[in-house]
């Protein structure tokens, strides 16, 4: 076992903080500890650094939350889109959501690359996967797969849906499939052709679909299927096919169909949603919680990555003011709170009857969020 003595950044510190996980909302959290004072060193558990999926939808809050993480000169750097213009229903027919705050979207890479660099390469050290962690009075030792070894005085797990952190933290917190089922296919792909204006369209059998053009000129769409448990074992291309049907009614033309028509079958990436049960506590002693590895939701509600964003503001802001563990405390009060009420919106979401119902909350939702941005 090697007891590695550094976790990096030259900087006068309030503290060593290691974060596992370099997601998006690990990077986000080892900028805002940064800010708090903290000496920052991040921990990934992959051989390099890669987001997985394609784009991400943002709002006004993710903008905002990269700006309190003193992003905002930077921020023209991941060229956010924007994206869908309308909603439309089966018929064709826009749903009359006037008051629906624009959306935008960004290349996932291109958000984790602004990251990486602003946190700093020689901060974050991948394969370091964190499979154990022990407190004792002066501090945490923080346990690699590796054999290696090194103390902290707090641990953020922010490694994601299947955290290793919170399992320890709250044995029986395993991820387990979205119980109302919720399968989701999405590619990215050249594409000459004509995509309009973007439209998401809301369609029936609780199915829903888009096609956007991102900044590299790429085309990305995204079909999602909510209401269907089990797994989707066949093709992924043929059972994307096969549920634009109810997308629209009629029109061979439609034009996501055509784009999943002309998407290279290996390239249209399939995933049944899994989620993090409920917890009951974001930290304990010198470990807390950010981002999926403590919620986990399904992403019909569109900002996952976004309230992970915010945990990793919240989290520095309360550390900025106070000792650990009156910040941790204070922390995880106002998580607990605030994820009630995301979880109230979701599942109202979730349990819309028509397009013009679904689209109302999902108005709802996204006002609220852009108002209460943290
Ligand atoms: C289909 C789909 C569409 C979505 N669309 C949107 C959207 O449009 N907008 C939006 O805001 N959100 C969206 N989300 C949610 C969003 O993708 C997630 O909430 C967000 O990526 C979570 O970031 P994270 O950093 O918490 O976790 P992750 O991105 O999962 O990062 C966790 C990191 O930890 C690493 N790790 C794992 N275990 C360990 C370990 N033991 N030690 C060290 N490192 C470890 C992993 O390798 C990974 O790099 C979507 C999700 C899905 C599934």
């Amino acid at each position: 076992m090697t007891y590695l003595s550094t976790v990096g950044n030259d900087v006068k510190s309030r503290g060593r903080v290691i974060v596992a996980g370099a997601g998006m909302v690990g990077l986000c959290s080892a900028l805002s500890l940064r800010r708090a004072g903290f000496e920052v060193g991040v921990r990934e558990l992959a051989p390099g650094i890669r987001e997985t999926g394609a784009a991400l939808g943002v709002w006004q809050h993710t903008i905002t939350e990269l700006e309190r993480l003193g992003l905002g000169s930077r921020l023209s750097e991941i060229r956010a889109e924007p994206s869908f213009q309308g909603f439309r229903d089966p018929s064709g027919a826009l749903i009359d959501v006037s008051d629906m705050p624009p959306g935008r979207t960004v290349l996932r890479q291109r958000l984790s690359a602004l990251l990486v660099s602003a946190v700093g390469e020689e901060n974050i050290r991948t394969g370091m996967g964190v499979v154990n962690y022990a407190e004792d009075e002066s501090g945490i030792a923080v346990h690699y797969a590796n054999g290696d070894y090194e103390r902290a005085d707090l641990l953020v797990g922010a490694d994601g849906l299947n955290s290793r952190v919170r399992t320890k933290l709250i044995p029986g917190s395993e991820s387990h499939y979205y119980e109302d089922g919720h399968h989701v296919w999405r590619a990215v792909l050249p594409f000459d052709g004509d995509l309009g204006d973007g439209y998401l369209t809301i369609g029936r059998e609780r199915t829903r679909g888009a096609v956007t053009r991102l900044a590299d000129g790429s085309c990305f769409w995204v079909l999602a299927q909510l209401g269907l448990t089990g797994e989707v074992a066949g093709d992924p291309k043929q059972e994307a096919l096969a549920r634009v049907a109810n997308l629209y009614d009629g029109d061979s033309e439609f034009l996501l169909r055509k784009v999943i028509m002309a998407t290279p079958q290996d390239s249209v990436i399939y995933s049944q949603v899994a989620v993090v049960p409920e917890i009951p506590r974001w930290k304990d002693g010198r470990v807390v919680l950010a981002g999926d590895a403590a919620h986990a939701m399904s992403p019909h509600i569109g900002s996952g990555a976004s309230l992970g964003i915010e945990d990793a503001h919240v989290l520095g802001d309360r550390l900025m003011h106070n000792d650990i563990s009156s910040a941790l405390d204070s922390y995880e009060a106002d998580r607990i709170a605030r994820y009630k009420l995301v979880r109230e919106h979701a599942k109202a979401m979730a349990l819309a009857e028509t397009p013009a119902d679904y689209m109302e909350r999902f108005s709802r939702f996204v006002n609220w969020l852009n108002d209460t941005a943290a």
